[in-house]
């Protein structure tokens, strides 16, 4: 299918690497040039001169921490007006519910919640003013339905969620659309560094781990970042205008529930 957006400019957050990555490669393969984001530069060139050379699109790459505000202010200088923005960030480390204080609850408010808010808000007015534009936010599975340890993003996302609900409801006669998509468990470096924290908890090795996390989903398996960014890249193309403000589980069926 051709998605009807080549040619677009595009900043994919956080995207060296795992679904980001995957979102900026989707991107590029429908012909759309990119702002590639990360902080480590080892991977962001790798992954930047990789997809400008399958693809043949323009990337530009901006190594900085998007979560603060120097880093989000040199980011948005590279980019520009920009016709699509995938935020993303990493995810809150996991924890105990009584061992998290205010700090820790700023920090996570800050990379998940108050960062792609304030990215939106420097980015949708452009949006606005050309009468097109898409927003992907990547979320998690823990906005539908908590995972206990991951307090800190549970918290942080669902200020996101709410955030997103109202907003798109705003930008949508301008023809901008804001939609989320929650991963559940996909094989990232993010999976892993959470597979050898049950490994460790349970006395089991990493194999086992996530073996015994993948059979708790329906689809037997953990998702892939081009599974994901195929997702992304589909919520940013010219057909998806009539999506606004949706949550979108990618989980193989692991969330149990009817709607
Ligand atoms: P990942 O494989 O660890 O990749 C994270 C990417 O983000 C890397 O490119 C990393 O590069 C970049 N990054 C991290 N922090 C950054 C920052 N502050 N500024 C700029 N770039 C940053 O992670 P992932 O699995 O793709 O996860 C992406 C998001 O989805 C996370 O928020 C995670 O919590 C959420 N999520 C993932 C899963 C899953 O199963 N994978 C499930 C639910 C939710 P640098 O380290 O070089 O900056």
């Amino acid at each position: 299918m051709d998605l009807g957006i080549r040619g677009r400019r595009a900043l994919v957050c956080a995207g060296s690497k795992g679904l980001g990555r995957g979102c900026a490669e989707a991107l590029a393969a429908a012909g759309v040039d990119l702002v590639l984001n990360a902080r480590g530069t080892t991977a962001l060139e790798a992954t930047g001169q990789h997809i400008a050379a399958t693809h043949g699109v323009r990337v530009t790459t901006v190594a900085a921490d998007i979560t603060t505000p120097e880093g989000r202010a040199e980011v948005l200088a590279a980019a520009g007006a920009i016709d699509i923005l995938v935020t993303n960030a990493g995810g809150p480390p996991p924890g105990l519910w009584s061992d998290w204080s205010r700090e820790d609850f700023i920090a996570a408010l800050d990379a998940n919640m108050l960062t792609p808010i304030a990215l939106m808000q420097a980015t949708l007015p452009a949006m606005i003013a050309q009468g097109w534009g898409r927003v992907v936010n990547i979320t998690s599975q823990s906005v539908r339905a908590p995972i206990a340890e991951l307090g800190l993003s549970n918290s942080a996302r669902a200020g996101l969620t709410g955030f997103v609900a109202g907003t798109a409801r705003q930008v949508a006669p301008q023809g901008v659309t804001i939609n989320n998509l929650l991963p559940g468990l996909h094989a990232t470096d993010r999976a892993v560094a959470l597979d050898e924290r049950a490994a460790a908890a349970q006395g089991i090795t990493v194999v086992e781990a996530a073996a015994r996390r993948a059979a708790t989903i329906p689809a037997r398996r953990y998702g892939t970042a081009a599974e994901f960014g195929a997702a992304c890249a589909f919520l940013c193309s010219a057909h998806a205008g009539f999506i606004v403000g949706q949550n979108i589980l990618l989980d193989g069926g692991a969330t149990n529930m009817t709607l």
